[in-house]
């Protein structure tokens, strides 16, 4: 199963990538969380990407593309991948589309998660005290937004096409959310 979730930040993916990658028993990739990763380790990727990162900006294509490439290719993710946070840009979308073609790998669906504006500000804001992430601060929060509306919303234009795209009302319990992203799935 390869299902790819799409949304503004604080929409509510990770959550819900969590419960299904419970759900279907295949990894949850994070590549917010990959770089998160990367930073901690102060790896080369992730020196240069904290800058980006802590600005709300996006790692560049190919840096994202080289990533996704070697996780999707890597034995935990043999039977499938949840995949949160890429694509992020139609080039993105482009190479994906291309690296699944030369594995075989039949994409099943992308979940576009949809939420008023304000909401995804508020759950941002509020992830923000909980975490302490370095890139939830109002001003990064509002670029990370226009970034999101600039170079991410046309990716979901790209897979509105393919006829695979299913969006999924993102307000309400986690476990409303939830029922309705399985019966999208269905
Ligand atoms: P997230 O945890 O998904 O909100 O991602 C946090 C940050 O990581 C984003 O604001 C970007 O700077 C970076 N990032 C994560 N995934 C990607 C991607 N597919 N392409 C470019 N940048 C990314």
């Amino acid at each position: 199963m390869h299902i790819i979730l799409l949304g503004p930040p604080g929409v509510g993916k990770g959550t819900q990538a969590k419960l299904l990658s419970e759900k279907y028993h295949i990894p949850h990739i994070s590549t917010g969380d990959i770089l998160r990763e990367e930073i901690r380790q102060q790896t080369p990727i992730g020196v240069k990407a904290k800058i980006l990162m802590d600005a709300g900006n996006l790692v560049p294509d190919d840096v994202m593309i080289e990533l996704i490439k070697n996780i999707v290719t890597s034995e935990r993710c043999k039977n499938g991948i949840i995949l949160d946070g890429f694509p992020r840009t139609v080039a993105q979308a482009e190479a994906l589309k291309n690296l699944f073609a030369d594995l075989k790998i039949v994409l099943n669906g992308v979940i576009s998660i949809e939420v008023a504006e304000e909401l995804t500000i508020e759950r941002l804001v509020k992830r923000a005290q909980e975490l302490n992430r370095t890139d939830d601060t109002p001003e990064v929060i509002k670029n990370r937004l226009r970034v999101y509306k600039q170079r991410t919303a046309p990716v979901k234009d790209y897979y509105q096409k393919t006829g695979i795209l299913h969006s999924v009302d993102g307000e309400g319990t986690v476990e409303e959310v939830s029922k309705r992203m399985a019966d999208a799935l269905k």
